[in-house]
């Protein structure tokens, strides 16, 4: 079975537990070590049986619980060079350090990770796209822009879990200070629930049976807003039977993946052969 679970989402901190081919690792530890264990112990899981940690990038909220997380617990953290250094993560006192860089894959157990470069204003980040047991995962947030690499990565997910950070009008008339609205709206900030809408609609695979959305901003966005964008995109590409979710800042219950299971070619692989 492949299973995940969103253990944090947004500003506060990010992570996902992935349980899948005899193999459990952690996508991001942006929260502080107790509170990781705490959620972990919620999801019955014992922090020492994790397998890995893979760290998307250096930003507070994704990496933040790592080092000390690690150290604890004797679990390695994985991620590209850049992040690792950026971190502050290459140090003696750590478990070994794994390193993945944009098109290279690791393995724990029957579980693959594959990385993927992403736009976003740090050292290197990454996406990862997770697959086991038949089924693929994508997981994708702090993405400037819609760049071809990830669309094709995220193009044949069985489901995804992808950043819905800010709606435009929220974020234009919000209480920020101009330079960050800009940041956030630049090629290497976030996405928007429109940019989400643009995916859904014209790049999301036929095989995609659920969507989380996640990394709300707070301030810039609202659930239902998330919500609404992505919904109508899917009626738009007459598009049934995904399940689309947000997850909440403290997380969300396992979520099950369920491979759609074809005799010939994967449709995505049909529909990039028309390309
Ligand atoms: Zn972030
Ligand atoms: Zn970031």
């Amino acid at each position: 079975m492949f299973r995940f679970r969103v253990l944090g989402s947004g500003s506060d901190g990010n992570a996902t537990l992935v349980e899948a081919g005899g193999a459990r690792v952690l996508l991001d530890a942006g929260l502080g070590p107790r509170q990781l264990a705490e959620r972990l112990a919620s999801a019955e899981v014992d922090p020492a049986s994790l397998d890995a940690i893979l760290v998307s990038h250096e930003h507070g909220d994704h990496a933040r619980g790592a080092s000390a997380f690690s150290r604890k617990w004797g679990v390695p953290v994985a991620g590209s060079r850049g992040t690792l250094a950026a971190a502050g993560l290459v140090s003696e006192r750590l478990p070994p350090l794994a390193l993945v860089e944009p098109g290279t894959t690791l393995a724990f157990a029957r579980l693959t990770v594959r990385a993927v470069a992403v736009p976003h204003d740090a050292a290197r980040p990454l996406a990862f796209v997770l697959a086991a047991a038949g089924a693929t995962f994508g997981h994708a947030t702090d993405i400037g822009h819609l760049a071809r690499p990830l669309v094709e990565a995220l193009r044949g997910c069985d489901a995804i879990l992808l950043e819905s950070n800010y709606d435009p009008v929220l974020l234009r008339d919000g209480p920020y200070p101009w330079s960050l609205k800009e940041r956030i709206l630049g090629p290497r900030g976030h996405l928007s629930n429109g940019d989400v809408a643009r995916l859904v609609e014209k790049g999301l695979g036929a095989e995609c049976r659920q969507i989380v959305l996640a990394h709300l901003s707070r301030r810039n966005n609202h659930p239902e807003l998330a919500l609404q964008a992505a919904e109508e995109a899917l009626s738009r590409a007459g598009r049934r039977g995904v399940r689309l979710t947000v997850a909440n800042a403290s997380g969300s219950d396992w979520i099950t993946v369920r491979p759609v299971r074809s005799g010939g070619a994967r449709d995505s692989e049909r529909q990039m052969r028309l390309f």
